[in-house]
């Protein structure tokens, strides 16, 4: 059987980042991926780096958020030095925008906590918001707004990933569905099983998104979340800023391509797209930023979101010679970076992370086995 040190299974932007990452510690290291890598969830986001949006309290998952954020600058760095291509960050902000009295009343509360744990936050009158963001809705009583909060072009960001992969000399197969790991006499998972053949490794990382509970022999719970996004387009960006209200979120590609997302549907591996998800979000868009009605071309999709029990992400040892690092939901863009350092230092021999044991894999299997 063809052997490698690693196998990692699925070329998302969490299995790739996490190969490259540990093709630099000097391992050898093969990526499976059932069709080509770097086309499910990964390339179907929107790209918010949004760790102060999406999570109000200090805890294990606000912490490796803003962590995972700090990376990006210089990953996008990197990665241009690396292989020429711009991933296109951008630290512009978010802003969240509020239509009505008690939307505002939260947004204090939210502001507090922020302030609490030493972050930028701030509430904004609807003048001085529409000055920054002239696209604004005349109809916005006021924004709270994420000066850190951050985007990037995460179709760029995979394409120049896998290209990174490449160049570093993982081996990647592609068409290669997992379908079983293989163990060895002791137990010890020792390569896995596709549809292209057997492959050995000395560690395989299970890295298959909302997929990987469907390759035998891994017990982490994890189910897709299906999540619909509009995009339209115009001849230039109408705003900057991430924009962000109770319904949607809106954000500007350079080129004027606006995504409007997205839909949150327990539906099973659909990814079909729906006229009354559309039809939701563009009227959701044009609350925000009614000049949306004037673009003049569009697309929809849907992708899906690996989510556990939880919510959180599932990353560590899972069994001897089986690493997890999936379960990462609607923020597995943003934490790729700090995931990959994560196993790569786990695989690497150096100390692990403080807040890991918070993501540990076992966590599903009734009894907690947290070290
Ligand atoms: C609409 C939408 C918007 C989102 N917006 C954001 C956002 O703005 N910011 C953010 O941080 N996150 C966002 N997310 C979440 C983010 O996209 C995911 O958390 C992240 O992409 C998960 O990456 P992954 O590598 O685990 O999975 P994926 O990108 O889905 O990759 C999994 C890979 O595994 C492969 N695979 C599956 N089964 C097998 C098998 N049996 N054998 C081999 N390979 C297999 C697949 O082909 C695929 O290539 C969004 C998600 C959606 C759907």
């Amino acid at each position: 059987m063809d052997s490698t040190d690693v196998i990692v299974v699925g070329g998302g932007l969490i299995g790739c980042l996490a190969a490259r990452e540990l093709r630099a510690d000097g391992l050898s290291v093969r990526i499976v991926d059932r069709s080509l890598v770097g086309r499910e969830a990964s390339y179907h986001a929107a790209g918010m780096l949004a760790p102060q949006s999406e999570a109000e309290e200090d805890s294990p998952m606000f912490r490796i958020a803003l962590q995972s954020a700090r990376l990006f600058p210089g990953l996008a760095e990197d990665l241009y030095n690396e292989v020429g291509i711009d991933v296109r960050f951008r630290s512009e902000g978010t802003f969240h925008v509020a239509f009505e009295d008690a939307e505002l009343e939260n947004f204090q509360e939210l502001v507090a906590r922020q302030h609490a744990v030493g972050l930028t936050a701030e509430i904004i009158g609807p003048e001085l918001a529409r000055r920054e963001e002239p696209a604004l809705s005349e109809e916005i009583i006021g924004v709270l707004s994420f000066p850190e909060d951050h985007q990037i072009d995460n179709r760029r960001l995979m394409e120049a990933v896998v290209a990174s992969c490449k160049k570093r000399k993982v081996d990647v197969v592609e068409q290669a569905p997992a379908r079983e790991l293989i163990r060895d006499q002791a137990g010890r998972v020792c390569g896995v099983s596709t549809t292209a053949g057997e492959f050995a490794a000395g560690t395989v990382v299970m890295a298959a998104g909302c997929w990987s509970s469907l390759v035998k022999g891994f017990d982490v719970p994890v189910e897709p979340v299906k999540g619909q996004i509009l995009l339209l387009e115009l001849m230039v960006p109408p705003f900057r800023r991430v924009l962000r209200s109770a319904d949607a979120y809106l954000v500007a590609r350079l080129d004027g391509r606006v995504l409007i997302g997205a839909t949150m549907e327990r539906v099973g591996y659909d990814k079909t797209v729906s006229a009354q998800a559309v039809g939701a979000l563009l009227e959701s868009a044009r609350q925000m930023v009614p000049s949306l009605t004037a673009a003049f071309g569009g697309e929809a999709w849907a992708g899906l979101r690996p989510a556990t029990p939880d919510g959180m992400p599932a990353i560590g040892w899972l069994d001897e010679g089986l690493m997890s690092a999936t379960g990462h939901f609607r923020n597995g863009i943003l934490l790729a970076p700090i995931t990959a350092q994560m196993v790569a230092d786990q695989l690497s021999g150096r100390p692990p992370h403080p807040d890991l044991p918070a993501f540990d894999p076992r966590r599903f299997r009734g009894s907690s086995q947290v070290d």
